[in-house]
């Protein structure tokens, strides 16, 4: 059973990229179909392990006119009217426009299900637009670069609640029964709230041999995967989901890809892409080390990856079995750590035998604390008083005698925490002060090894 989406919103924002990209070479015009206009484009779309259909409604770049408004209206409306969600795209570049809130409210009016989109997401310019899109009262946005193919991990895990959905939906109707397949049966608040029916997904990655496929199967509790003493042995990447100590969890495995990587004597470059595409899927990150060589570069670099995509991480020590002087190794393990990954400073590491299975508990339960840690919410009282002892502790720089001030800061996200804080001269404010800020935030409201994002944001 797959569903509809369409991508609605002004022109320009940039919906036909995101179309593109979903649906790569393979689109039909929708206007073979009767009763349809050339202003609809659909295509059968892929996003990871989720087919769907994508609605475009791009085709209004031409309207000059002052009916553009009118025609935005009766085609979006139609757009809405054929789709099972509707993903509805600002430019986070521009912020929040008079037409986008026209659009938020007859999305509001007409669709149970409303995706949020800021797009031309990439670099911090889009960083005030993003924050500015929560006033569309739609719920959190998702941060998308459609040209650059970035926040995509993050339409999947909007999407994938409402794709599971539809398919229990579809399988509960048996052909005979008169269902009435309407907005009214669907509650309003699965929309705002994604994960509820969403299994936890992880990943685990790591270089070659580390042990992910053993790992895997252990936690799978039977042989459902092929390990090997030699790299490259398992089928290609795939997700499973399984039951893990009463949480339902998919699981990422990426070891496959390397068969192919070998082949072609690229081993190396491809396994860190090929991490990268597990890290872009998952919300907590299994960095899973090989005990007798730790940190290699490779490892770090997918530490360090996960960390820039906002992935909560847990650092797992496997065959520690085989480790002879374990109390020794473990502080120089954790010194390595502290030395080499500074910006996952508190993640925790855990000592796991994927062989024999000892750690796998401590495992799962860090696992479910990062995860917790990466949707935290502070409140905006408690921060601010916190910001007020921040302050005087250490106050802001006065570049040429002028004191930035740092004025009022809320939580503007979760899945990582991010917060905006309102100052005067935002560009002045130095990374060592941001840096004492994050460092604090970390501390004072418990979020270890999360990666926490600080947005300062200029106030006239
Ligand atoms: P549409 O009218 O909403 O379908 O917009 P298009 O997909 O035609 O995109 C409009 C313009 O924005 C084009 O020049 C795109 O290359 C550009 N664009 C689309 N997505 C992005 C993005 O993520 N970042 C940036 N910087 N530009 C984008
Ligand atoms: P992958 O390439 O990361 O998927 O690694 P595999 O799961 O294929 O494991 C590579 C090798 O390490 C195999 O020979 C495994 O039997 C071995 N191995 C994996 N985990 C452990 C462990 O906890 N202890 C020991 N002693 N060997 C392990």
């Amino acid at each position: 059973m797959s569903f509809t989406l369409a991508i609605v919103g002004r022109p320009n924002v940039g919906k036909s990229t995101l179309f593109n990209r979903l649906v790569g070479k393979k689109l039909a015009l929708v206007d073979d179909q009767p009763g349809v206009t050339r202003d609809l484009r659909e295509g059968e779309a892929r996003l990871a392990d989720l087919r769907f259909t994508a609605i475009d409604t791009a085709g209004l770049e031409d309207a000059t006119d002052d009916s553009l408004e009118g025609r935005m209206r009766r085609l979006t409306e139609r757009a809405v009217d054929m789709a099972d969600v509707c993903l509805f795209m600002i430019d986070a570049r521009q912020g929040v426009t008079p037409i986008d809130m026209m659009f938020a409210e007859i999305l509001r009016k007409r669709s149970a299900h409303v995706i949020l989109a800021a797009n031309k997401g990439e670099g911090s310019a889009a960083d005030a637009g993003v924050i500015e899109a929560y006033s569309l009262g739609l719920g959190e946005p998702v941060r998308l670069s459609a040209e650059h193919g970035e926040g995509l991990n993050d339409l999947y895990t909007h999407l994938m609640p409402l794709a599971d959905e539809f398919a229990k939906r579809a399988s509960d109707i048996s052909p005979d029964t008169d269902v009435d397949l309407d907005e009214d049966d669907w509650d309003e608040s699965e929309v705002r709230k994604p994960t509820s029916s969403r299994p936890l997904q992880i990943a685990v990655v790591g270089r070659p041999n580390a042990g992910k496929s053993t790992l895997i199967n252990k936690i799978l509790g039977e042989d459902r995967l092929l390990t090997g003493p030699e790299a490259g042995i398992t089928r290609d990447a795939i997700s499973l989901q399984i039951d893990w100590h009463g949480t339902p969890t998919r699981i990422f495995d990426t070891a496959g890809m390397r068969k192919k990587a070998k082949v072609q004597g690229k081993l190396e470059k491809l396994s860190v892409s090929d991490g990268l595409r597990a890290v872009k899927f998952a919300e907590v990150v299994v960095v899973l080390l090989d005990a007798a060589i730790p940190f290699e570069q490779q490892d770090l670099r997918i530490a360090d990856l996960a960390e820039r995509e906002g992935r909560a991480v847990v650092v797992a020590v496997n065959k520690w079995d085989i480790e002879d002087e374990k109390q020794q190794k473990l502080r120089d393990l954790k010194e390595s750590f502290e030395r080499l990954l500074p910006q996952l400073r508190g993640a925790p590491l855990i000592t796991v035998s994927a062989k024999t299975g000892r750690g796998l508990d401590r495992l799962h339960d860090a696992i479910m604390r990062a995860y917790d840690v990466w949707n935290r919410r502070v409140t905006t009282a408690n921060l601010n008083r916190w910001l007020t002892g921040m302050l005087e502790q250490h106050p802001p720089p006065a570049p040429q005698g002028k004191r930035i001030k740092l004025r009022y800061m809320t939580q503007a996200k979760t899945r990582p925490p991010g917060f905006v804080v309102m100052c005067s001269h935002p560009d002045k404010i130095p990374e060592s002060y941001s840096r004492y800020l994050v460092n604090g935030l970390r501390v004072d409201f418990d979020m270890p090894g999360t990666p926490i994002r600080l947005f300062m944001r200029g106030q006239n």
